[in-house]
């Protein structure tokens, strides 16, 4: 497995507990949108942990950048990537991913689970191509939504943005379950990408399979 040693150039909060990390990008290093690599901590103790991350910066840009939701409860990686600043060093690893753009379609998301869309997003809007798309977002609040001024740019009314724990005006405030698919989609034979914690997709999918979705139409990391 190739590694490479990437020094961080920019290291901040975007929101409470999501951070943006940018790094150096090694010579060729490429990647299909939607795809990420195992990270570890330059650090005697920690370069052995690896954790997968995805990319979300554009396609050619001079650096690779991840989102990154920090766990502060326990001594985990993310927890010390949560003190990580520009000049400290990560490693970097192989890419890979099985999320990719197949055709316009709906992007259904929750948490940091919008981090391999956004490079997709990034990509299609840079080149004209992201109308006739949908993206419906899940958080548990305002607070936890990741680039949201950047999505509703993009997405402006093809934007459903859900928020499972507050009834803000302009919100939808509940669940995704069968009925909110059901009220929310009007046709499900069309592509869908889904991404989230595990019990997410396989829920969001098993309902979608239920409802007309054919299996290879649907997206996401396996
Ligand atoms: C393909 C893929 C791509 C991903 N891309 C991204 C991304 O772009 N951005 C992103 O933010 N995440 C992403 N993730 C998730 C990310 O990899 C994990 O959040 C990360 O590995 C957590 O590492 P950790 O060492 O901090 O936590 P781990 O120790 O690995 O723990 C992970 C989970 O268990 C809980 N947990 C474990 N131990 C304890 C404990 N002792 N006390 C309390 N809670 C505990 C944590 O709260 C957390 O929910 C991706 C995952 C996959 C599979």
């Amino acid at each position: 497995m190739a590694s490479h040693i990437v020094k961080v150039l920019e290291s901040k909060f975007i929101t409470h507990d999501v951070k943006k990390i940018r790094v150096e990008r090694p010579k060729e290093y490429s990647f299909i949108p939607g795809q990420g690599t195992e990270v570890a901590i330059n650090l005697p103790e920690w370069k052995s942990q690896l954790r997968p991350f995805t990319f979300t910066n554009p396609l050619d840009a001079r650096y690779l950048e991840f989102m990154i939701k920090i766990y502060r409860d326990h001594n985990g990686v993310t927890n010390k990537i949560g003190g990580i600043n520009a000049g400290d060093e990560l490693i970097i690893h192989d890419v890979f991913g099985t999320i990719e753009y197949k055709g316009k379609g709906t992007f259904i998301a929750a948490g940091t689970g919008i981090t391999p869309f956004i490079a997709i997003f990034r990509a299609l809007y840079d080149n004209n191509k992201l109308r006739g798309n949908r993206l419906i977002y899940v958080n548990k609040t305002s607070e936890d939504i990741i680039m949201g001024q950047e999505l509703f740019m993009m997405f402006k009314k093809d934007f459903v943005n859900v928020l499972t724990r507050e009834n803000t005006i302009g919100y939808i405030g509940k669940r995704i379950d069968r009925n909110f698919l059901i009220e929310n989609i009007v046709d499900f034979n069309q592509q869908f990408y889904v991404c989230g914690p595990e019990s997410f997709v396989s829920d969001i999918n098993k309902n979608l399979l239920e409802l007309g979705a054919e299996p290879e139409f649907l997206v996401f990391e396996q």
